[in-house]
């Protein structure tokens, strides 16, 4: 029987995954994985469906989510885990999101015109499925391949809506430290994502200085010589060593759910915090 992993970062349809979150739960139990997190970008709305879909097919689930933030203008996503998904303070913070990424779309939405290449409210909708809650650049970036106007999403990305590019729009952010506090507030542990990808060592230092529970060690197609810089930094600071794919499907298709993962005992302490409240 093949060890026990655990992938702790994916997204489904509920925000830029082109699996719905049944049919994700379904496909972590056929490449092997025994325990799951699903970290839609901004929302919970996913463990309504994922929850009793994993329960039948006996996966293990542990509620997830990735929260867009923002130090000193650098973009900065956390993982929260271990947390009710229905809890008041994760909602509120969800809805805030929701109406924020509503103007910054529609501020896109209006660059893009300017530059001869409108999408419509219409065409932004048919290119979420089911009942996503966030709705962002990659869905921008799969209407306007839809359009004709690019060949790939990465093209859209690259020439449009990439940071600095000619569509790209900040938007409102909220700070790391309200995003934790939040996450806190649920009874959730809060992890830095990706650190692999914050190029500014300034605000990383400042993260590493942050109420932090744990750090994502192992993401993405990072090899294990990349992934042992940060695994000293969560044995320094005491905090949990977590790990993920960041699958999405179609979205980034060089990535398989289950590439980057946890082991056992990880897992087991994100479950027992979860299980304790
Ligand atoms: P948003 O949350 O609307 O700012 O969109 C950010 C999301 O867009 C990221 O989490 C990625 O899933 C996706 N993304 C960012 N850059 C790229 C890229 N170059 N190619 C494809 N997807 C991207
Ligand atoms: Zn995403
Ligand atoms: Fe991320
Ligand atoms: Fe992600």
């Amino acid at each position: 029987m093949m060890e026990f992993r655990a992938d702790l970062h994916c997204h489904s349809t509920c925000s830029d995954g082109s699996l719905s979150p049944e049919d994700l739960v379904k496909h972590a139990a056929e490449v092997g994985l025994k325990g799951l997190s699903i970290t839609d970008h901004d929302t919970t709305s996913a463990y309504a469906t994922a929850m009793p879909a994993a329960k039948k097919i006996g996966l293990e689930v542990i509620p997830g989510v990735e929260f867009s933030s923002s130090h000193q203008g650098e973009s900065i996503h956390i993982l929260g885990y271990a947390f009710d998904p229905a809890h008041p303070s994760i909602l509120a913070l969800s809805e805030r999101h929701a109406s924020r990424r509503g103007s910054r779309n529609q501020e896109i939405l209006n660059r893009l015109a300017k530059l001869g290449m409108p999408v419509s409210d219409e065409d932004l909708k048919l290119e979420v499925q089911g009942i996503a809650h966030t709705i962002g650049r990659p869905h921008i970036a799969k209407a306007m391949v839809k359009k004709g106007y690019v060949e790939s999403i990465q093209e859209a990305f690259k020439k449009y809506l990439g940071e600095g590019r000619l569509a790209y729009v900040p938007g409102t952010a909220f700070s790391v430290e309200e995003t934790i506090q939040t996450i806190h507030e649920a009874n959730g542990l809060a992890v830095i994502a990706h650190p692999h990808l914050i190029d500014n060592s300034d605000v990383l230092q400042k993260l590493l200085e942050m109420d932090f529970n744990g750090i994502e060690c192992y993401y993405g197609n990072f090899a294990e010589d990349q992934n042992s810089r940060w695994l000293k930094i969560a044995k320094k600071k005491g905090w949990l060593a977590t790990g993920g794919s960041d699958f999405h499907g179609d979205v980034k298709p060089a990535i398989p759910l289950g590439r980057s993962w946890v082991g056992e005992e990880t897992f087991r302490i994100l479950q027992e915090h979860y299980k304790s409240q």
